[in-house]
């Protein structure tokens, strides 16, 4: 398998090299962050097109630059396909990234100084939900919401209660470290009482949501901002999507409001995810990751576990190390996993003691794995070697040992048969 274009290893047989051995260890390793996804070839190859060439400031149609035909032929076909895989009235597909299209909507819709309402990155929140080291801390009035203390899930009397106190303009609901559905028709509700935007980000989701096996968003939310590079399966990159009551602001809010020239290469590479997310082997797709997910957060309860909530409903399971070792943190389980060719990040589990550097967590996520074909059988084998190599940590003979089994394991696996 050389995804890598000959005349590359002609030119810089430096940077092949550096993506072989990196090819090399996706094949190798069991990748487990909930985050990550092995893009098609199909959607590589449009990344890497001549689509890359052309500045295309404006939207298709009204452009700042000439030669613009095919780019608006690109652009509206994203548009289009995005618009129809998830039913939305406006979509812009020009964010460069998840973070830039949350800051885009903030500055539709928003001044500096406004109230938001969104979820603590030390629960689940992303950085742009506020957190105080990011541009949507320091720009915005923040009021931070957590799950509860006992169910470790979002309450949302609570919610209504700190919405009714603090009325926000704009609520965020979405996470990246939460493993339970949301009520979005309650959190519309939320919003509706106290007058505020609703702003759904579904940058983990999405996929399971076109997939259909995730409650939709769309119908309740005033905007959704999602990337493409997660459960959607797409190249790096992000899209907005509102009602068209928005459309106009959150257009300008995007450019010229915070970016330039578009890039259109993974402008078409959305486009091809879109299309290959609307295709009925992707509902299969998005469902085994569900399956897989709970086979795998079961096996972990067995081997002595304790999971954030005791469980999950989508694609990642947050594994309180605490609850098994006492010592150990996050930061060093991920450590000792990756030496045994397991993949996962640290993460902050509610009301972590330790700091965001060390954590009392890890995250894992199943979207990697389904692709590459595994199913709940393989789940079991999953959760036991990463057992086993937290049972034996302090043992590198061990993990060595569990290194070469999971080399093996993952060779039954090859990341790009599946993908065509
Ligand atoms: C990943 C993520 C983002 C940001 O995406 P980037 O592309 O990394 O900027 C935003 N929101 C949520 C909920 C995410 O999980």
């Amino acid at each position: 398998m050389n995804t890598l274009e000959s005349k590359l290893g002609e030119v810089d047989p430096q940077i092949v090299e550096i993506a072989s051995k990196d090819l090399t260890r996706q094949q190798n390793s069991l990748m487990l962050i909930p985050s990550e996804n092995y893009a098609s070839r199909a959607v590589m190859e449009a990344q890497s097109s001549v689509l890359a060439n052309k500045y295309a400031e404006g939207y298709p149609g009204e452009r700042y630059y000439n030669g613009c035909k095919f780019m608006d032929e690109t652009e509206s076909l994203a548009i289009a396909r995005a618009k129809a895989l998830f039913g939305a009235e406006h979509v812009n597909v020009q964010p460069h990234a998840g973070s830039q299209a949350n800051m885009a909507v903030y500055h539709a819709l928003l001044e500096p100084g406004d109230t938001i309402l969104g979820m603590s990155l030390s629960h689940g929140g992303h950085l742009t939900h506020g957190d105080n080291v990011n541009f949507s801390g320091c720009y915005y009035n923040v009021v931070g919401y957590g799950v509860d203390a006992k169910t470790e899930r979002i309450d949302m009397e609570e919610i209504e209660r700190l919405a009714v106190e603090h009325r926000p303009k704009l609520i965020v609901v979405g996470a990246t470290a939460y493993p339970r559905h949301f009520d979005f028709s309650e959190w519309r509700q939320v919003a509706d009482s106290v007058g505020a935007y609703l702003l759904t980000d579904i940058a983990h989701i999405a996929g399971l949501i076109a997939g259909g096996v995730h409650p939709d968003p769309v119908p309740y939310s005033d905007v959704v901002t999602t990337t493409t590079h997660k459960t959607l399966r797409g190249p790096r990159g992000a899209m907005i999507m509102c009602k068209s009551e928005y459309a106009d602001k959150i257009d300008r809010a995007v450019f010229p409001g915070l970016q330039g020239g578009p890039f259109l290469h993974t402008i078409a590479a959305r486009a091809v995810a879109f299309k290959e997310a609307s295709e009925p082997a992707f509902k299969i797709y998005q469902a085994q990751i569900v399956k897989n997910a709970k086979a795998l957060a079961a096996r972990l309860i067995e081997n002595g576990f304790r999971l954030v909530s005791g469980g999950t409903d989508n694609h990642l399971m947050l594994m309180d190390l605490t609850s098994k070792y006492e010592k150990l943190s996050g930061r060093q389980a991920a450590d000792h996993l990756e030496d045994a060719g397991i993949i996962v990040n640290k993460n902050t589990i509610p009301f972590d003691k330790r700091k965001p550097r060390t954590t009392s967590g890890i995250r894992i996520g199943t979207p990697m794995i389904t692709t590459r074909g595994m199913k709940e059988d393989e789940m079991i084998q999953v959760a036991d070697f990463i057992a086993e190599t937290l049972e034996n940590r302090q043992k590198a003979s061990i993990k060595r040992r569990i290194r070469e089994k999971v080399n093996e394991f993952c060779a039954q696996f090859p990341i790009y048969e599946y993908l065509g």
